[in-house]
C-alpha cells in the first residue's frame, strides 16, 4: 500500500524550516505528483516571458518527514516508477545555459510526448528517459533555493535519476524532509540549453533509513554501478571530490592501497558530467559494477 502525495504541497527552498506535508516510516512507498519547473504556466510557444512569474520556479513537491531519519543517518530512495505527462516544453534564451550569448529572444517549445517517444519535430522523435531533476533533503544551514544543488541533492539534474535507480542522502535534520520535482521527458548529460524536456509526473518511491553510516554527498546505485554525485561552483573542483569521495569509501572495502586504488579507478572509474547550468555544476564518478562484484562491496551495509 502507498500513500499519495498531491503536488499542491510543495516548496521553492530546500529547508530546515519547512513544515512536513506528508509524515512516513522507514519502509513505506510513496506516489507523489510533480508540476512542471515552470509549475506548469508555459501553455503554448506564445507565452511570453514577462507572461511567467519566475518566482514560481522548481517547486519540488514535499517535504517527506521519514520517521527514525536522525542527522548522520542515510535516506535511502528508490525510485520504483516515473510516469510522465503528455506535453513536454523546452526553453532557452539570452544569458541562459552555454549558447545564451548567441540568442537574442526567450525562446519555447513545446514537446509533445506520444507513444513513449517525445516529438522534437516531424523529422525526430527522441527516446525518452524520464529522470528527476531535482530531489534531495533539508540542507544542513541555510535555506536552498529548489534551482541550485549541493551537498543535500537539488537541482542535480542528473540523467541517472531514473527508474530503478536508488539514491543515498545525507541526512542533516530530523526526518530528513525530502522534497523532489522538475522532472525531465530526457535530458542530456551537461543539460546545455539549461533545460531538459520539461514536463509534469508522478513518481513512486520507496523510502528506507539506514543507521551507522553517514556520507557527505548523494550516492546513486543502479544495476550498471555506483556513482557519487557533486556539486560545487567549478566543475573541475566537484570532479576532484567526487573522484576522491569514491575512493574513500570504496578503501575500507579493498586490501588495495591508495596507489593502487588509484590505478583501478583511472582504470574502470567514470568522470562523468551530469549538469554544467545551474548555480552550482554537478559532477559525478562512476564505478561500474564488475568492480564492485570482484570486491564483494556492499552498499551503505546492503
Ligand atoms: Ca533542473
Ligand atoms: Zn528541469
Amino acid at each position: 500500500m502507498s500513500i499519495h502525495l498531491p503536488k499542491e504541497h510543495f516548496v521553492y527552498a530546500m529547508d530546515k524550516a519547512n513544515a512536513p506535508a506528508l509524515t512516513v516510516s522507514s519502509g513505506e512507498q510513496v506516489v507523489v505528483d510533480t508540476y512542471d519547473c515552470f509549475e506548469n504556466q508555459i501553455t503554448s510557444e506564445h507565452t511570453t516571458f514577462d507572461a511567467i512569474d519566475w518566482n514560481r520556479i522548481n517547486p519540488a513537491t514535499g517535504p517527506i518527514y521519514v520517521e527514525d531519519a536522525q542527522p548522520g543517518d542515510i535516506l535511502k530512495v528508490h525510485i520504483d516508477d516515473i510516469a510522465i505527462g503528455d506535453q513536454g516544453v523546452m526553453v532557452t534564451g539570452p544569458d541562459l545555459g552555454v549558447m545564451g550569448h548567441r540568442m537574442e529572444e526567450f525562446q519555447i517549445k513545446m514537446i509533445p510526448v506520444k507513444d513513449g517517444q517525445a516529438i522534437f519535430n516531424e523529422k525526430l522523435s527522441l527516446p525518452l528517459n524520464p529522470m528527476i531533476g531535482v530531489i534531495g533533503v533539508a540542507p544542513e544551514n541555510e535555506p536552498v533555493s529548489c534551482g541550485t544543488p549541493d551537498a543535500h541533492g537539488g537541482n542535480m539534474d542528473t540523467k541517472l535519476v531514473t527508474t530503478g535507480a536508488t539514491l543515498y542522502f545525507p541526512v542533516f535534520h530530523e526526518g530528513g524532509l525530502l522534497s523532489l520535482g522538475d522532472l525531465h521527458a530526457a535530458m542530456g548529460d551537461g543539460e546545455i540549453s539549461v533545460s531538459g524536456i520539461e514536463i509534469d509526473a508522478q513518481v513512486k518511491l520507496t523510502v528506507d533509513v539506514i543507521k551507522g553510516s553517514s556520507i557527505s554527498y548523494p550516492f546513486l546505485k543502479n544495476e550498471d554501478g555506483l556513482a557519487v554525485l557533486v556539486s560545487k561552483e567549478k566543475l573541475d573542483d566537484a570532479i576532484d571530490t567526487a573522484v576522491e569521495l569514491m575512493i574513500d569509501y570504496l578503501l575500507p572495502k579493498t586490501d588495495l592501497s591508495v596507489s593502487e586504488m588509484t590505478m583501478l579507478m583511472s582504470a574502470a572509474g567514470e568522470v562523468q558530467v551530469s549538469q554544467v547550468v545551474d548555480p552550482l555544476k554537478t559532477a559525478r564518478f562512476f564505478v561500474p559494477q564488475h568492480v564492485l562484484d570482484a570486491y564483494d562491496v556492499k552498499i551503505f551495509g546492503e
